[in-house]
């Protein structure tokens, strides 16, 4: 009989290499196909290379996804504090920054070899070009390095942000492949163009503001750029807009502007709106607001300052786009969670197909909770695995290294154990063939 793995798992980003350790922590063989030249490309560039690794405080409210509450499972499945307690066995240093966001003191590459160690028992397998997937009972996955058979297919291969770091539309074709509805992926956490000449003049000029969509508000730094707008504020909005959609800036939170510049006019008439206004905001946008309005406040009408006032407390945006994958941190949207059961990411229509992290419609904000989507989606998959072949259903029939069942059924070391419905695993028998 040819070697079967328990699990192949393509992709080896931060999803992918996560649940590869957790499969092998537990006994399972596992290989990993990477088509890049190495793994975890982007935690390496994570966090401005320190890897903002998770959040202190992490909730279904992070996420956007069209089903809100398919992420929790997960989440409550592998927490923050379980993976800080492997960065700390690993004895990576780390801080809190802002925001209850988590990064290494040192480097981002420590996070990528505290994944490499945790893995270390699987195969890796780099530069390599996955040509084709068939399914009929077990996995084939037909490589330009030869075939790797697997009881069970992790697809791990990400979304379409930064393409230079090698997205590809991967897990998207092969979800469709296999009968899977795809929710249109976007670029997410990404910078937004406007068309306003004016405000190239003001790139680099950065401000706190709140960053209003709907029910959506963020409250955090507003960058102006060349070509329109950025800083974390915006990223975070960036997630909540549909094409052609505004939103709203509060310039100057925690002032009411309307009323602040007819008090000021009243204490000072003699100033000037510019210098009153660079009391409240950069001097750059101060002196751009007050170009029309030249002279002392006196000059100016109280109606003329309670609209302006008003106007910076809720200052309007319309993106022309977005900077595109290209620069976008996450893509939106993805597999269909529909398709999926959330305890665990696997197929609700192929047994032993799951599909993990980014490639899945569940996008994180800014600030470590992407990450952690990543390593509890990852885990969840390799945990599911476990327990379905310690239901023995089938699985027996395959060759593989140590069973990793204790009589507990199905737990991974040193983590924590939940409970799971009835296997879904025996296959419909069907042969499915996809050339990628
Ligand atoms: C600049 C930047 C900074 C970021 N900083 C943070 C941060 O600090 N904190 C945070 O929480 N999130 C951050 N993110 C988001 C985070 O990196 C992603 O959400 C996370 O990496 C998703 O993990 P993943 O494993 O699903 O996908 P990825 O990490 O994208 O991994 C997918 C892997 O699959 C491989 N692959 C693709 N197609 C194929 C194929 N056909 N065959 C084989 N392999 C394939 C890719 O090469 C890649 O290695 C950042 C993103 C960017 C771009």
């Amino acid at each position: 009989m040819r070697d079967i793995y328990d699990v192949v798992v393509i992709g080896g980003g931060a999803a992918g290499l996560f649940c590869a350790g957790s499969a092998t922590q537990a006994g399972m063989r596992v290989a990993v196909l990477e088509h890049g030249p190495e793994v975890g490309r982007k935690i390496l560039i994570s966090g401005g290379g320190r890897c903002n690794f998770t959040n202190k405080e992490v909730s279904a409210k992070n996420f956007l996804s069209q089903n809100p509450h398919f992420c929790k499972s997960a989440l409550a499945g592998f927490t923050p504090r379980d993976f800080l307690a492997l960065v700390e066995q690993a004895g990576i240093a780390w801080h809190e920054k802002t925001l209850g966001q988590l990064f290494c003191d040192e480097s981002a590459r420590q996070i990528v070899e505290l994944l490499l160690a945790r893995m270390a028992a699987a195969e890796l397998r780099c530069a390599v070009t996955v040509q084709g997937v068939s399914h009929d009972g077990v996995f084939a996955v037909e490589t330009d390095k030869g075939s790797f058979i697997a009881k069970n297919l992790v697809v791990a291969t990400g979304g379409l942000s930064i393409p230079k770091l090698g997205a590809t539309d991967f897990a998207y074709r092969l979800a469709r492949q296999f009968g899977h509805k795809v929710i249109t992926p976007r670029p997410a956490l990404v910078p937004l163009t406007v068309d306003a000449p004016w405000m190239a003049a003001l790139a680099g000029v950065s401000t706190p503001v709140i960053a209003r969509a709907g029910k959506a508000r963020f409250a955090e730094n507003l960058l102006f750029t060349h070509r329109g707008l950025s800083g974390p504020a915006v990223l975070q909005i960036s997630s909540y807009l549909a094409p052609g959609e505004s939103f709203a800036v509060d310039l100057r939170p925690g002032a009411r502007m309307e009323e602040a510049l007819p008090a000021a006019k009243r204490a000072r008439p003699k100033a000037g709106l510019k210098a009153v206004l660079a009391e409240h905001l950069p001097a750059r946008l101060a002196a751009h607001l007050a170009e029309a309005h030249p002279g002392n406040l006196a000059d100016l009408p109280d109606k003329t300052l309670r609209v302006l006032g008003a106007r910076l407390n809720s200052f309007g945006f319309t993106p022309a786009g977005t900077e595109g994958f290209v620069k976008a941190e996450v893509t939106s949207g993805g597999i269909d969670t529909d398709g999926l059961n959330s305890r665990d990411c696997g197929s609700k229509i192929v047994p032993g197909l799951y599909f993990i992290g980014e490639a899945v419609d569940v996008t994180g904000w800014l600030g470590g909770y992407n990450f952690q989507w990543a390593w509890a989606s990852g885990h969840a998959a390799a945990k599911g695995i476990l327990e379905q072949r310690c239901e023995g259903s089938g699985a027996a029939r395959y060759i593989s290294a140590g069973t990793g069942c204790s009589k507990k059924s199905g737990s991974i070391p040193s983590l924590s154990k939940s409970s799971r419905s009835p296997s879904t695993s025996g296959g419909p028998g069907v042969t499915f063939m996809i050339l990628l």
